[in-house]
């Protein structure tokens, strides 16, 4: 059996205790590696190597340290191949849709590659007679990266992209579900030039991760998961004093008015329900038709389900794969079993035949789904769309503003007034307007609003730079007999 073990200071380090998890090939439903679970003392060995490595890491010129980033984004551009498949063989999604999980990824070590541009600060000349003030933006020291399964290259690109870029070092505990991409990335990283020690991987489940919260030489931790984890990460590292970024769960909808594109609607609300098999942060989940379209709409879903050809991710032609896990699988096939009990009517039943072997369920679709509705209430992260009827605009904006998540949202309208007044009024952090997963790219930043993140800054882009570095300000005077003199009272601008 494949054993995957840690990346501690530059090599591969066996896990010491023997404690593991198994890693599925969920195509297959089968064991297919074995995940050493890191210690507390197996994380504060990282952590310690980490800390050796930061003094010579924030001391590197930008020039150098934007070097290693062109490097690495040349050496993952050119293993994006063996990349996605180390993605598809152990999260199951189809390779197309991995490979483009890289190349979003890939966006963020490019964003990093501007580091020098990225880190400049302010100046102003004579703030006072013979006194200048400026600004740095300075490494935070040892930061720590926790990921999902569902984007086991992306998510960490995300993170340690910028986070390296500003001098900081890097301990990523990935998701135990999927942890052959990090393995790989960290040695794509040793290949770039980056120094040992500045980027390591713990493999491991809650004891690596509290661990990582409570120790006392980390001094950020950036968080993506479940909302109930999110906000554990959250207050447990704010209260050992860690500056947190936690990226929680999400319930997205999609508001489609009458004047939309119908064709253009359904293509959106299939590809962004069913892609990865809904296994996204910011797959829709929630279709709200304004009744006057909505019969027209679920059968244009309907018939574009019935074309979707499921099966294993490393299969060409194949286009949603299994689920993560035998016990998401049935978790999910729930939410499709109980919806006719609870009032929604079942047009696509996921459940009947999918595919054997693996952890396999087909696309779903339920109607009359309403608030109070498990199947409305929960992420249910899985092939089931929802449709939710509504009377009106204003019906579907207030039932978006009801939810608890914020993550993402599209509205459907040839209407820019409607548009307009949407993505003012929609309490979500990212909107599409005829876009339905609207990730924004790397030079914006990534995040939800309310149950969605806990934290101030959202991720990668312009406020992960931010989130990467803290500021100082210098007010600065050099020896000038013509200016110098004893003043007691408070320092004024003159
Ligand atoms: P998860 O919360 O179960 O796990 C995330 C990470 O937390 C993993 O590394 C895991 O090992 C660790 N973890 C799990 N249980 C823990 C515990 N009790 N204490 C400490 N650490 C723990 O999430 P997941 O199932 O891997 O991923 C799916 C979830 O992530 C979904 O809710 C999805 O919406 C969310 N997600 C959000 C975003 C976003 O940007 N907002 C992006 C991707 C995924």
């Amino acid at each position: 059996m494949q054993q995957i073990d840690h990346w501690i200071g530059g090599r591969v380090v066996a896990g010491a205790l023997g404690r593991t998890a198994p890693v599925h090939d969920p195509a297959r439903g089968i064991v297919a590696a074995e995940v050493a679970l890191a210690s507390a003392d197996e994380v504060a060995d990282a952590v310690a190597a980490a800390t050796a490595a930061l003094p010579e890491w924030r001391a590197t010129g930008l020039s150098r340290r934007a070097e290693v980033m062109f490097r690495l984004r040349d050496l993952i551009d050119a293993n994006r191949k063996e990349l996605a498949a180390l993605v598809t063989a152990e999260h199951g999604k189809v390779l197309s849709d991995a490979l483009g999980e890289v190349a979003r990824g890939l966006e963020n070590v490019e964003y990093a590659c501007g580091i020098p541009a990225l880190l400049k600060g302010g100046y102003s000349e004579q703030a006072a007679t013979g006194v200048d003030v400026y600004q740095l933006r300075q490494p935070l020291g040892v930061v720590a990266g926790i990921t999902p399964f569902n984007f086991p290259a992306m998510v960490p690109m995300w993170m340690f992209a910028n986070a390296l870029a500003c001098g900081n070092t890097f301990v990523l505990k990935p998701s135990e579900k999927d942890p052959s991409a990090s393995m790989f990335i960290a040695e794509l990283l040793a290949q770039a030039g980056l120094p040992a020690g500045c980027f390591n991987v713990v493999n491991g489940d809650k004891e690596a991760v509290d661990a990582l919260l409570t120790h006392p030489d980390v001094a950020a931790v950036s968080f993506v998961g479940s909302t109930p984890i999110a906000r554990h990460i959250y207050e447990t590292g704010t209260a050992n004093g860690k500056r947190v970024q936690a990226l929680g769960g999400a319930k997205n909808h999609m508001l489609v008015l009458p004047d939309a594109d119908l064709d253009m609607a359904a293509d959106a609300a299939v590809s962004a329900g069913f892609g990865s098999a809904g296994e996204r942060c910011m797959a829709i989940s929630v279709v709200l038709a304004v009744e006057l379209v909505a019969d027209a709409l679920v059968e244009a879903i309907r018939t574009r389900i019935a074309d979707i050809r499921v099966g294993p991710g490393d299969e060409p032609g194949n286009e949603m794969g299994p689920l993560i896990t035998a016990e998401a699988r049935d978790r999910v096939a729930g939410y499709v079993t109980g919806a006719a009990a609870e009032g929604a009517t079942v047009v696509v039943d996921g459940t009947v035949d999918p595919p054997a072997g693996g952890f396999f369920l087909g696309p779903s679709l339920l109607d009359d789904v309403r608030p109070g509705m498990r199947a409305y209430d929960d992420e249910i992260f899985g092939p089931v769309l929802g449709v939710t009827r509504v009377a009106s605009f204003e019906e579907g904006l207030a039932l978006i503003n009801a939810n608890p998540y914020g993550n993402g949202t599209a509205i459907f309208t040839r209407d820019g007034g409607a548009a307009r007044r949407f993505q003012t009024e929609v309490e979500v952090g990212m909107v599409g307007i005829n876009v339905p997963i609207p990730v924004p790219v790397a030079y914006y930043s990534f995040g939800g609003w309310k149950a969605s993140l806990f934290g101030d800054t959202h991720m990668y882009g312009p406020e992960g730079i931010s989130f990467y570095t803290r500021s100082k300000v210098v007010t600065s005077r050099w020896p000038d007999p013509a200016t110098s003199g004893v003043d007691l009272g408070f320092p004024e601008n003159r």
